[in-house]
């Protein structure tokens, strides 16, 4: 069980399973929607995820010509967790406040176009595009 909540505290959640490993992905847009190296999420099944407060305060913006969507809080910006596919959610992994102790970077994806100045020097397997198994 681990919950979490955006910088404002509008928009809370919690998920009722063991948390797997972080993803971070390293790509040009998850750089330019966080501003930073990219963006780390941990990836949950949608029974077991539920929203605590606030799902009226998020924003989505969708970017043209691809399938890359982003959710985020409305008041406050912070990126929420959003759809990773039909039946899984996914989670940005900063957001988690309790629960995520355990948590390690267990994939690192579209490494290939990685910003120069971003080293990876943890453990987290690299994918040089998407994720593969
Ligand atoms: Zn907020
Ligand atoms: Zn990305």
């Amino acid at each position: 069980m681990a919950t979490g909540e955006c910088n404002c505290g509008a928009v809370a959640f919690e998920i009722c399973a063991d948390l797997s490993g972080v993803f971070v992905c390293h790509c040009p847009i998850c750089r330019r929607a966080t501003g930073s190296n990219g963006i780390a999420v941990v990836v949950v099944d949608n029974d077991a995820f539920r929203w605590i407060r606030g799902e009226e305060h998020i924003a989505t913006w969708k970017k043209p010509h691809t399938d890359w969507q982003t959710w985020f809080c409305g008041l406050c910006g912070s990126p929420v967790p959003g759809a990773n596919d039909e039946s899984r959610m996914f989670v940005p992994a900063g957001l988690i406040s309790d629960g995520g102790e355990t948590l390690k970077v267990t994939h690192h994806v579209w490494v290939d176009s990685k910003a120069c100045w971003d080293e990876i020097g943890d453990s987290g397997r690299q994918h040089a595009e998407a994720f593969e198994k």
